[in-house]
């Protein structure tokens, strides 16, 4: 716990970890070269760079370290990966994503359907988060240039078996390009990109407690790439612009704790996500889990509550100096669901109320206590006020609505 309180929001952001601050700051100061440069102030700065480049390898698995190109982070990475392919495959005109992707790529689609004319793919998932597979296969032909579909997703943690459905559309078309938004997954779930033919991965070090505005895009060797930047020569011409040493460094830094802490990720972070969870479901009647119970992210759990708004019980958590995130965001200031939410079919009584507890490393004990201590009362205190809640007798009155 900190002095600010619990956090429970990591994949929002992540605090940066002391180690990687450590290791970024004397790129602020003494060592302030460019890396472009042909003197010792530079070099010692790009010597570094390829250091990091060589974390960010080894976190994914991949083949070479010349398939990392650093980016500001995953919106870049996301847009970068898609107008390449489409550039570099100018004759088709369809593109494959999912209904639950994040904005970075779903707001980047709708822009290239409205205004540049292409067939936009928006493969359905069922209540579950998972996605049509069939639907999938058969929106797989000649005419896609890219595939861009999410690890994992930033709501539910609900993964996406990314590899099998690269191999899928390899098996229609070697040409197709198959890219995945990994800002969610990539530090958290163990990865062996060389083994893989996928051929792009978006990563963001905001969420791998690296800074915010850098991160990376994975191109596999002999990947057809078109940059989005053009000017110098950085990154090997895919990427222009002096780099952002200080934070590439950092990300290198991040990746390599990640990769250290990956089985405690997986056995500890989880151990807390399941009581967490399954504490809150105990305690509080009309309550479920969304997304896939088993096929998830070790750290996110995201639980809807019915017959409440999101927003109320984020005011009231916050009120204890908790902080969570809703997965009803009421982004463009409407009430409206989140398109997770809708996507999953999750009713308008539930979805609102749909609560997103995501973990990390540093969450502890105490932290996860606390937020069951005090869950049943929060949502007692709400439900007093929703017209479908019996407060007399702790249920749903009997016209309710109610998810089954
Ligand atoms: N993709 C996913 C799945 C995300 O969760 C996020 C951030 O929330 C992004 C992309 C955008 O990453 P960035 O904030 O680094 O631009």
């Amino acid at each position: 716990m900190t002095a600010q309180g619990v956090y429970l929001d990591n994949n929002a952001t992540t605090r940066v970890d002391p180690r990687v601050v450590e290791e970024m700051l004397p790129y602020f100061t003494e060592q302030f070269g460019n890396p472009s440069s042909m003197h010792g102030f530079g070099a010692r700065v790009g010597a570094r760079l390829d250091w990091a480049r060589e974390q960010v390898q080894d976190l994914l698995g991949a083949a070479h370290d010349t398939e990392i190109v650093f980016t500001s982070g995953g919106t870049e990475s996301d847009n970068t990966a898609i107008l390449s392919a489409l550039e570099a495959y100018p004759s088709r005109k369809e593109i494959i994503t999912s209904v639950v992707e994040h904005p970075a790529i779903l707001s980047l689609c709708d822009y290239l359907e409205n205004k540049r004319s292409y067939k936009i793919h928006r493969i359905p998932v069922d209540r579950q988060g998972n996605l049509d597979i069939a639907a999938y296969r058969a929106a797989l032909s000649p005419n896609v240039a890219v595939v861009s579909i999410m690890w994992a997703n930033n709501e539910t943690g609900t993964l996406f078996p990314v590899e099998e459905l690269a191999r899928m559309a390899k098996e229609k078309d070697k040409a197709i390009i198959f890219h995945t938004d990994a800002v969610q997954a990539v530090g958290k779930i163990p990865m062996k990109l060389a083994d893989s033919v996928i051929d792009m991965l978006s990563l963001s070090g905001h969420k791998l407690h690296a800074p915010k505005g850098i991160g990376a895009l994975y191109v596999r060797r002999g990947c057809r790439f078109r940059p989005l930047l053009r000017g110098g020569h950085q990154e090997r011409n895919r990427r222009a612009g002096t780099e952002n040493a200080p934070g590439i460094i950092g990300l290198g830094k991040a990746a390599q704790l990640a990769l250290e802490s990956m089985a405690f990720e997986n056995s500890e972070v989880k151990r807390l996500r399941d009581k967490l969870e399954a504490a809150i479901l105990a305690a509080v009647p009309n309550s479920f889990v969304t997304g896939n119970p088993e096929t998830r992210l070790p750290n996110t759990a995201n639980v809807a509550f019915e017959y409440i708004e999101g927003e109320a019980i984020l005011l009231l958590l916050n009120e204890q100096g908790i902080a969570a995130s809703s997965g009803s965001a009421c982004t463009s200031g409407s009430l409206e669901p989140s398109h997770v939410m809708r996507a999953m079919q999750v009713p308008y009584t539930a979805a609102h109320g749909a609560t997103r507890f995501s973990l990390s490393r540093e969450t502890t004990e105490a932290e996860v206590d606390k937020v069951i201590e005090v869950m049943p009362g929060i949502i007692a205190r709400l439900r007093v006020l929703s017209p479908y809640w019996d407060s007399a007798v702790n249920a749903p009155k009997e016209f309710a609505p109610t998810y089954a």
